[in-house]
């Protein structure tokens, strides 16, 4: 018996066809489901023995064999200052910024590229608003796969300059990324390309669950009491709460109550307002506004189930305008040492107003995931030139232009130890 295969979210019928995406009796989405039987202090161990990537979790993985792939296994850091500017006495964030291509998105495309390998593909394709673009390329480089990549004309041009450079084929469409979308759902009828985030869509979106995985294991094999998490399709969310019952059920962590709690730039919120509002199902937005790119999905397809895991689970789905958003890359910057993108800037911006708001754990462990270099957009945030001085060559110019200040306290107290 397999260890894993395809199950309808809504009817449970099990596909027999393994690189399906859509079940063939109600046409519902389908979603991994394992057949654990490895658990507890052995799978532990399992883990423990593997490599520091996301593949020591391959266990939890829907993939046939382990690549040499290194992926994963990024940095959770203790963010006590920024905590301390939010009241929050144990904030956690989780570094994605430091991936292969810069991005979480390279722990979908290592799951969805290898179990395009195992299923004969040789080409792997994507429609991607610039992130998926990047890591879709570099793991066909990495895999010695061929990559199409499909992107709305406007993504920035940071983004795209690596695709070409990682040796893709870059298709710029004029429109926005839900016709992009659309688009790619007629070209996967006549290619037999894998297209990781549509055709190979359930086995992509189980690679977010390795975020929650190695949070868990970081922490010390628990569950965080808060996670904050961006949404553009809504995928990460929904299966970061898979992730979370999975680590329940194979007895990894106890189970205890996890807020999810969601974050949306205001120029695309469809989730978010309808969050506000009450409403249960969200209602598109059909022309996203706003500097952040990565979330510009005005019709996020688990943005439904995003509204019923964030009431179920005590959390909420707050949205940030693009000037929150520009003041929070800052703040994390300045307070953690992290440069993020608008995503990551989203993300911080919701953090902050849910601080406000009092509704995360103020007491409790908090965790938040940055999901983007600030590297890649670099236009977002300008030079701040009132932290800039300019002067010739010469020392005097450099002591006129910066006068040393009078000792400052810290300094003080330095002398008398001395
Ligand atoms: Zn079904």
């Amino acid at each position: 018996m397999p260890r894993f295969a395809l199950r309808c979210r809504a009817c449970h019928t099990v596909s027999a066809a393994p690189d399906a995406y859509a079940c063939a009796e109600c046409l519902g989405p389908l979603e991994v489901s394992y057949d654990h039987t490895l658990t507890g202090e052995a799978l532990r161990d399992a883990i423990r023995s593997g490599p520091t990537s996301l593949w020591r979790y391959a266990p939890l993985l829907p993939v046939a064999t382990v690549p040499d792939d290194p992926v994963g296994w990024t940095p959770l850091v203790r963010a006590d200052r920024l905590g301390r500017e939010l009241g929050l006495d144990e904030l956690w964030l989780k570094n994605d910024t430091v991936t292969p291509s810069f991005s979480f998105k390279d722990r979908v495309v290592a799951v969805a590229a290898q179990r395009a390998k195992e299923l004969g593909y040789d080409t792997i394709a994507c429609a991607s608003t610039g992130n998926l673009a990047g890591a879709v390329a570099a793991a066909a480089a990495r895999l010695g796969l061929r990559a199409v990549v499909f992107v709305p004309a406007t993504t920035e041009p940071a983004k795209l300059a690596a695709v070409t450079t990682y040796g893709a084929r870059l298709v710029l469409v004029d429109g926005t990324y839900d016709e992009v979308n659309r688009l790619v759902g007629q070209i996967a009828e006549e290619r037999r390309w894998a297209f990781v985030n549509f055709t190979l869509r359930p086995y992509y979106v189980e690679g977010s669950k390795t975020l929650l995985f190695e949070t868990a294991e970081q922490l010390g094999w628990r569950l965080p009491d808060a996670l904050v998490i961006p949404i553009a399709s809504g995928a990460m969310f929904v299966n970061n709460a898979k992730a979370a019952g999975e680590l329940v059920a194979t007895g990894l962590v106890a189970d205890r109550p996890l807020a999810f709690f969601g974050a949306q730039p205001a120029g695309c919120a469809p989730v978010a307002d309808a969050f506000a509002s009450g409403a249960p199902r969200y209602v598109p937005v059909k022309r996203p506004q706003t500097i952040a790119h990565a979330l510009a999905i005005g019709s996020p397809a688990d943005g439904n189930l995003v509204l019923e895991i964030a009431r179920r689970s005590g959390g909420a789905v707050e949205a940030a305008s693009d000037d929150e958003i520009r003041a929070s890359i800052a703040l994390v910057a300045r307070t953690a040492g992290i440069f993020v993108e608008p995503a990551g800037g989203t993300t911080v911006a919701a953090l902050v107003r849910l601080a406000e708001r009092g509704l995360l754990p103020r007491g409790g462990t908090v965790v938040a995931y940055l999901t983007g270099n600030g590297f890649k957009t670099p236009d977002v945030v300008p030079l701040d030139t009132d932290a800039v001085v300019r002067i010739p060559a010469r020392l005097d110019a450099f002591e006129d232009a910066l006068p040393e200040p009078p000792p400052t306290v810290a300094g003080r107290e330095l002398a008398e130890v001395r």
